[in-house]
Parts: structure tokens; C-alpha cells; sequence
């Protein structure tokens, strides 16, 4: 018998549109967001649209608790499981892992293809 593990949470940084709920919402605080805001002219608007744009994302993965909270709440899909733990890391800073360690931790696994731990101690599924 294998049971699911979440090990990681990943990010696809064109899904985030910097909403800062799972920021809010994360109760370790260890979700850092920076981002700003662009005008968006779009054909037959009377004017341009704010959005913002996403800066920086980060998980500060020596706090995070894996509750999954953060995935849990995000509207967009932006967070994801995924299988593979974070790497062990030489400092507590190592494990503050930025967008682009976040979206390239793994892709998002696809129903019926959950990641687990087996007797071998390892992570796949
Ligand atoms: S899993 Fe929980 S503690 Fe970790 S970043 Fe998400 S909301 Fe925060
Ligand atoms: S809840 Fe989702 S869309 Fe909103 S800031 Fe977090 S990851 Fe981005």
C-alpha cells in the first residue's frame, strides 16, 4: 500500500496574478510576493486595464508547516503539489527558494499520478 505524499509545493509563475491571497492566508508567513502594477491597453476599451505584475514569489521552505493551505486557496491554480522534496539545503537562506526555483521544481502531476513515498523511502509514485 502507498500513500500520497505532497513533498513540495511549486508555482507556475503565468498562472499568479499576485492576488496575495495565499499570502494572507499561508499561517506560517512564509510566502513572500513583490510585484506591480501595468496599465493594459486592450482593442475597443475605453481605457487601460491595471494588473499586476508578478515580481517575486517565494516560499521560505524552513517555515512552511505543508499545510497546503496556500493551494488550497489559490483561485488561479498557481501552487501545485508535487512529489519531489526540496532539496537539503547548506543554510537556513538555501531553502528560501525564489520563482524560478519554484516553477522549475516539477511539473504539476497529473490525476492518477500522485506522487508517494514507498518502501523504498524514495518519492515516486
Ligand atoms: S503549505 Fe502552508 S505553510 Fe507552506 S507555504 Fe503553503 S500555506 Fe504556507
Ligand atoms: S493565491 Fe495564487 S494567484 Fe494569488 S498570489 Fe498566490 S499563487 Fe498567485
Amino acid at each position: 500500500m502507498s500513500e500520497v505524499s505532497h513533498a513540495a509545493i511549486a508555482l507556475v509563475p503565468a498562472s499568479c496574478t499576485s492576488c496575495l491571497i495565499c499570502v494572507r492566508e499561508c499561517p506560517a508567513w512564509c510566502i513572500e510576493l513583490d510585484s506591480h502594477v501595468e496599465q493594459v491597453s486592450e482593442p475597443g476599451a475605453r481605457r487601460p486595464r491595471s494588473v499586476s505584475v508578478l515580481d517575486r514569489f517565494a516560499i521560505d521552505y524552513a517555515l512552511c508547516m505543508y499545510c497546503g493551505i496556500c493551494v488550497d486557496v489559490c483561485p488561479f491554480d498557481a501552487l501545485h503539489w508535487v512529489g519531489a522534496p526540496v532539496e537539503p539545503a547548506g543554510t537556513r537562506g538555501d531553502l528560501v527558494l525564489g520563482t524560478d526555483e519554484l516553477a522549475g521544481l516539477a511539473a504539476p502531476t497529473a490525476p492518477g499520478e500522485d506522487w508517494t513515498r514507498d518502501e523504498r523511502g524514495g518519492a515516486r509514485g
